[in-house]
């Protein structure tokens, strides 16, 4: 369908936005009904009051693929107030690009007024302003459909559908680049990532999600400027990491993320780590995320806490060992460099507490397991975090990194009954512990003055 539809009209250059192509409703495969309730909802109520809406960005992308939209967000010629003031039950949110959430049963639906580009020196500062490297801190200055479309990321997102006439209105040259499952940016690429350097790790996120090629000038540009991440506020980066890797692809973004050297900007302890690879770090973050997908995709709880903790584990095993030289027995070391391996962390990518402190409880788990003599097994099954520590524990016998063993004691341990745990947890040997002793610095152990 998508290749016929192509064929109807000659590409244009990607910084052109002019007079959309219009794919009426006998030309595309969507229909109404594919929208949500909730979404259709808005749109026939801002058009009933004379207002322009339209469906747009990736519900009109993913549709067009066959694939089912993660969110409905809707494009209109309304201010954020006028939308507000229409629908009962909405609210204005965001203050550098502010949007209206409409609330329509369960649904919640994105309204986004048309933006336009920043280029009026009357610009209120309220509604435009820049950092000193052109990224916009604030992007509430509004316009036509014209410019809203010379403002969105990428072709495949520039596409608008308008449930009410059924047609698709294409502005920029998305339909043939998703015939050809490019990712292309639309204007200029330096530009465009100056402005936002999010837009870097979008491109990724799609190049994963729908299997796409960056194209040439869209991905040449990230290796230009990727530093500019590390300017975006830590919480805003929580937020689009999660988005990264809790979609079911975050093996292939891992690999992508460390192609364009965006990996050690997020996590740049982890990819100093990684270049120290003992053999075994590169492995377990693999399986880590491997598991992760494969849990997401079965419809299985994801917590962040575990994804973080594995993420990290080779960073916090550098900087332990460092402490353990320093003479410090291993909990303490470990505690330590947990401590600050978050808090470097979190100057980059604001992990929340609630995430930050079972994750720690995961790490210290990897040394409490192993001590399981008597009672000890039974109060470690009773932990809180036991099932994330064993699971975390198998991935790390898994690529090699402990003697295999501990991992299939815990799983028999779990699947017998109270009699023959009580006979396992007797017939452990603990093992010794690794605490050196200081020496003491007594006049004698100086060397001898003449
Ligand atoms: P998905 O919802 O599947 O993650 P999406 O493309 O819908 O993908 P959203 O974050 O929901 O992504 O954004 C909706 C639309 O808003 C995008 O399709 C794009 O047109 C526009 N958009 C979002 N973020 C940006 C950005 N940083 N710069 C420019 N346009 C953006
Ligand atoms: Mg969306």
């Amino acid at each position: 369908m998508l290749k016929k539809l192509s064929k109807m009209f000659r590409r244009r250059s990607p910084t052109a936005v002019n007079e959309p192509h219009i794919i009426s409703s006998e030309q595309h495969p969507l229909s109404p009904e594919q929208i949500s309730a909730g979404a259709r909802k808005v749109v026939e109520q801002l058009s009933s009051d004379g207002y322009e809406a339209f469906l747009v960005g990736g519900c009109v992308r993913d549709l067009l693929m066959g694939l089912k939209p993660k969110d409905f967000d809707v494009a209109t010629d309304a201010t954020p107030e006028q939308v507000n003031q229409l629908f009962r039950r909405s609210r204005i949110v965001g203050r550098r690009f502010q949007i209206v959430h409409v609330r329509m049963g369960s649904e919640i639906i994105e309204v986004t007024t048309f933006r336009a580009h920043h280029t009026d020196k009357k610009n209120n500062r309220d509604d435009s302003r820049r950092s000193s490297k052109g990224m916009l801190l604030r992007d509430n200055i509004f316009g036509s459909i014209n410019d809203d479309a010379s403002r969105r990321d990428f072709t495949m997102n520039a596409l608008y559908y308008h449930p009410q006439d059924n047609s698709i209105y294409d502005y920029a040259d998305g339909l043939p680049d998703i015939e050809q499952r490019l990712i292309h940016i639309i204007g200029s690429p330096v530009e465009r990532y100056r402005e936002d350097p999010v837009r870097m790790l979008r491109a990724i996120r799609f190049a994963a999600k729908l299997g796409f090629q960056i194209e040439d000038n869209t991905a040449a540009a990230i290796t230009k400027v990727h530093n500019l991440l590390a300017d975006i506020p830590p919480a805003r980066l929580f937020d689009e990491v999660l988005k990264l890797l809790m979609n079911g692809h975050a093996l292939v973004t891992f690999h992508l993320l460390r192609q364009y050297q965006l990996f050690g900007i997020l996590f740049p302890a982890t990819e100093e780590a990684l270049a120290n690879d003992p053999g075994y770090y590169l492995p377990f973050v693999e399986k880590a995320l491997t598991n992760t997908d494969i849990r997401i995709r079965s419809g299985m709880r994801v917590t962040p806490a575990f994804l973080f903790a594995a993420l990290l584990w080779p960073a916090l095993k550098e900087l332990s060992k460092q402490f353990e030289q320093g003479d410090a027995p291993p909990l303490y070391a470990l505690q330590q460099a947990a401590g600050e391996i978050t808090t470097r962390q979190c100057q980059r990518v604001a992990i929340p507490r609630r995430f930050t402190l079972p994750m720690r409880e995961i790490w210290e788990l990897q040394l409490r397991l192993p001590r399981r003599a008597g009672s000890q097994a039974f109060r470690l099954l009773e932990n809180k975090r036991f099932r994330a520590g064993y699971d975390f524990l198998l991935l790390r016998e898994d690529v090699g990194e402990i003697e295999p063993g501990l991992g299939d004691w815990w799983t028999k341990f779990q699947d017998v009954d109270e009699d023959k745990r009580q006979a396992m947890a007797e017939s452990v040997q603990q093992p010794k512990n690794k605490r050196r002793r200081r020496r003491k610095k007594t006049p004698s152990s100086k060397p001898a003055h003449d």
